[in-house]
């Protein structure tokens, strides 16, 4: 079966996590500060927090702006899970804007509609998460503005996007967020097997997350309330958790790094590839925006017939022929446990004219020249059309 992503492992990679295997520490040791440093770095942002996975990035992002019971946080009904769970773990409701058509990021134009009968009915948000699908950017400079506007904070869920650009800078700069989170996840751009991190230019922020993913403990003598008590030690000074990266995984995403720009800039080829083979075939392609660098972490296909069963032959026939396309996503809205804390069917109708009509088909950098044939031949099978 061709997967639709997978991880691409070198031998340095491999290297680069047994020299931590051999060496003192295998968590909290020096690689985790050294791969985040990196990040940073290539992003232009100023802090960087590791944790074990960009679930627990989110989770301890809504947790620094302060989400709490009584608050509401926005997202897309168009993402993984773990978006909209982000905010029910602290406590807060969660509602969705729907997404644009041609970008299948959360619409600005939906979120201006949504934002102003919120202030009337005295329902604003105070965070919105916006979600980078499939790595192409959603438009911050116009969600920035609505941010000052109706003072709510950003969360970019850039798990797709690591290596993207926005106006030709990072994904993860921050300039028009409060924080940005990432995924390593196998399918994602680079990998660390499970494993996320938050980026942000805001000390407090900053602070607020480094403690929250370890216990909520501090060994910084200026947050304590009792000095100089000894060496051994340790205040817990909020209710925090365990999510800490291991060295095992910082290395092998140091490693990673090496070959980002090499990896998006692979993905975008193959990228062109499709949209030019593809052009006849009765579907939408990816479009991208003029100010947007997408990553294609996914390439997704949106099949022209508006009839789900069409979808459904179509990959049920590349499955069958070893093709491993998917769906990326199930409106989370239409989830059986969102439905029942109040969701219905018909309330993001964009959202889910795009679920019947989705496909994701294999997009990764070590997708080769054969597979690539295998999956348009597929594809044009299954889609009834004489392709040669
Ligand atoms: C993968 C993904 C996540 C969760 O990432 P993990 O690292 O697996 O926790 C969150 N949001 C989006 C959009 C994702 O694709």
């Amino acid at each position: 079966m061709i997967p639709y992503g997978r991880q691409d492992i070198s031998d340095d990679d491999i290297d680069s996590v047994v020299r931590v295997l051999k060496s003192e520490y295998l968590t909290q040791g020096p690689v985790v500060p050294l791969f985040e440093n990196k990040i940073k770095e290539y992003c232009g942002a100023s802090y960087a927090v590791a944790v074990n996975s960009a679930t627990s990035a989110l989770h301890i992002s809504c947790l620094a702006l302060g989400l709490k019971e009584g608050d509401i946080m926005w997202t897309s009904p168009i993402s993984y899970v773990a978006s909209a769970n982000s905010a029910l773990y602290c406590g807060a409701k969660i509602d969705f804007v729907d997404i644009d058509f041609d970008t299948n990021n959360i619409s600005v134009q939906a979120l201006k509609i949504k934002l102003k009968e919120a202030e009337i009915s005295g329902t604003l948000p105070k965070i919105v998460m916006p979600v980078h699908m499939g790595g192409h950017s959603c438009d911050m400079k116009e969600i920035y503005k609505l941010s000052k506007e109706y003072n709510f904070k950003i969360i970019e869920d850039a798990s797709h996007a690591i290596g993207a650009k926005y106006e030709d800078q990072p994904v993860g700069n921050c300039k028009f967020s409060d924080i940005t989170v990432f995924s390593f996840h196998p399918v994602k751009i680079i990998t660390t097997a499970e494993g996320g991190l938050a980026l942000t230019k805001d000390k407090n922020l900053f602070e607020k997350m480094n403690i929250l993913r370890s216990h909520g403990v501090t060994r910084d003598e200026t947050l304590m309330t009792n000095k100089n008590v000894g060496e051994w030690y340790y205040e817990q000074i909020e209710l925090g958790l365990n999510y800490r990266m291991t060295e095992i995984q910082a290395a092998l995403g140091l490693s990673q790094l090496d070959r980002l720009d090499d990896f998006v800039s692979t993905r975008n080829e193959i990228a062109d590839r499709y949209n030019k083979v593809l052009t006849d075939f009765p579907l939408f392609l990816p479009l991208e925006d003029q100010k947007v660098y997408s990553s294609y972490h996914l390439y997704i296909v949106k099949l022209k017939s508006k009839s789900s069963l069409q979808r459904r032959v179509v990959f049920d026939n590349m499955r069958k022929n070893g093709v491993g396309v998917n769906v990326h996503y199930i409106p989370i809205h239409l989830q059986p446990y969102y439905k029942k804390i109040g969701f219905k069917y018909g309330q993001f109708p964009e959202s889910e004219t795009y679920y019947n009509s989705a496909l994701s088909i294999p997009i990764y950098p070590g997708l080769s020249e054969i597979s690539f044939e295998k999956v348009i031949i597929n594809l044009s099978h299954s889609l009834e059309l004489d392709y040669k």
